[in-house]
């Protein structure tokens, strides 16, 4: 579908709107040429605003208006967004009608949705009225707005713990023994990419000694520190002692809120790597089954089984572990609502603390006849992710943070559950951009958010390991950036 402005410039909101809306669809600007077509038109009267958004739909006619009028001062970021939600609801207001399934999170693009409760919160509204705003403004389902309100009162309280000039780290090993055949994250399998590993660990340990000199200067300390992947534990219990032992002694870690290791992959996990995560004071580990079918795990690309998962967990209980984390996709290739369900049960009857449960992100531009079989199978997502929800429930899980991601299938959630008491520090901060974020490694994204005014800085470090091996004076030259006052 193509679409065109007038009156405005927020490409980015029309963009985002229709992809949310039509995910079928591949959206680019360019002049009507007779197909698919949005116009969306923003103009002003005497203080007033009025977006108007005209489109031709499979040769249909739609059309959404939207008024409002701006009254909060000169603050220029608060009128681009109150612009930016008109222009939304105006092209909401015009394709709705036409959509066989209303979604589930109405008009709200964004992939941090507790962010925005916690904003109005923070501009004056109650939670009840914020959550009722949810719903009533942004066409938000009951369900989802009650998950926004839960992961924003988890915020508002890990918020409250951030301690003066401190910062949570995240330090990226981006090597998994195999590809996953669903992966979107920078991952390289170690039976191409082996020769590399002891090269990156090099890097990454000048990295953490140089970022732990200049935190030191600065008087900065640690919240909580995550090591991601990729599969962390890809690395042999050598390695993993090595890269720990550099990161205890560039850091102060002794006041750490968590510590995790994703030990992610069955196939990676042994009793004596995780000997030695307990030695360096790691609190959580994450083993992620992803499904406990064994015939959804072959189509997913993983080797390994159900039972091999279940060796895992009792593995990481026998090393001590108090907090474990396990990760679950809802809308796999082969997975069914009876075999999700059978993993979800399991997990809860495991007594995981934490069970992350994540949505199959989908590749996006799939042709408009593929619409049925894309609604049969949101629809099954959607059953999996109640089930999944009434199950945490009733489990006393409770869910404490909550992102969105573009292209997941059925637009849906990955959502955080935990035991009460065993919430993860670094994800809240994280998702919720509450502290500076410092990350470590190739494909890392450090944040500096500035805590008054809600500013972030984003500071990225080379992509992929082969080009974060050569840069180190660029990588040094931004972190002193991101680390300035
Ligand atoms: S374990 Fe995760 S990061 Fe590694 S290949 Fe599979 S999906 Fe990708």
């Amino acid at each position: 579908m193509k679409y065109q402005i007038q009156g405005h410039s927020h490409r980015h909101a029309v963009e985002e709107i229709l992809l949310h809306l039509l995910p079928e669809f591949t959206i680019m600007e360019g002049v009507d040429d007779g197909g698919d077509f949005c116009s969306s038109i923003l103009s002003e009267q005497g203080g007033r605003l009025t977006a108007r958004a005209e489109l031709r739909l499979s040769e249909k006619r739609l059309e959404g208006h939207r008024f409002g009028t701006f009254c909060e001062g000169e603050d220029l970021l608060a009128r681009k967004r109150f612009e930016n939600e008109l222009i939304k609801l105006s092209i909401y207001d015009a394709v709705i009608s036409e959509l066989p399934v209303l979604p589930v999170w109405g008009a709200l693009t964004g992939v941090r949705p507790a962010k925005l409760a916690r904003g109005l919160i923070k501009r004056g509204m109650s939670s009840e009225t914020a959550e009722q705003y949810l719903c009533e403004h942004f066409y938000v389902s009951p369900e989802r707005a009650e998950l926004t309100m839960a992961a924003a009162e988890a915020a508002g309280k890990a918020e409250g713990k951030i301690r003066s000039n401190s910062v949570s780290l995240y330090v990226g090993i981006p090597f998994c023994p195999t590809r996953c055949s669903y992966c979107s994250f920078i991952s390289a399998a170690v039976e191409k990419n082996a020769a590399l590993i002891e090269p990156y660990l090099d890097v990454l340990c000048w990295e953490t000694r140089e970022t732990g000199m200049l935190m030191r200067k600065k008087g900065m300390t640690v919240d909580s520190l995550y090591i991601g992947g990729g599969t962390p534990t890809t690395l042999t219990s050598k390695q993993l002692d090595r890269l720990l032992t550099e990161l205890e002694r560039a850091f102060d870690l002794s006041r750490l809120f968590d510590y995790t290791v994703e030990a992610g992959r069955p196939d990676t996990i042994t009793a004596e790597k995780l000997a030695v995560l307990r030695v360096h004071g790691v609190t959580r580990v994450s083993v992620n089954p992803q499904s406990m079918n064994d015939e959804v795990l072959r189509l997913a690309g993983r080797p390994h089984t159900a039972k091999s998962v279940l060796e895992s967990y009792d593995l990481a209980r026998n090393a001590g572990f108090s907090v474990i984390n396990m990760d679950v996709i809802a809308g796999l290739e082969g997975d069914t609502p009876e075999r999700f369900a059978n993993t979800m049960d399991t997990l809860v009857g495991l007594g995981a603390e934490n069970i992350t449960v994540h949505t199959l992100a989908v590749k996006r531009g799939a042709a408009w006849q593929d619409l049925r079989a894309n609604l049969a199978r949101r629809e099954t997502v959607r059953h999996m992710l109640s089930y999944a929800q009434r199950v945490l429930t009733q489990g006393d899980y409770g869910a404490y943070y909550l992102y969105r991601q573009k292209f997941s299938a059925g637009g849906f959630e990955n959502v955080g559950w935990c035991r009460p008491g065993t919430e993860n520090f670094y994800n809240i901060s994280m998702m919720e951009e509450l502290q500076t974020i410092v990350s470590l490694g190739a494909g890392g994204i450090s944040k500096r958010v500035n805590r008054m005014t809600g500013k972030i800085e984003r500071f990225t470090n080379p992509k992929y390991p082969a080009e974060y091996l050569q840069a180190q004076e660029r990588i040094l030259q931004s972190r002193h950036r991101l680390l300035q006052e």
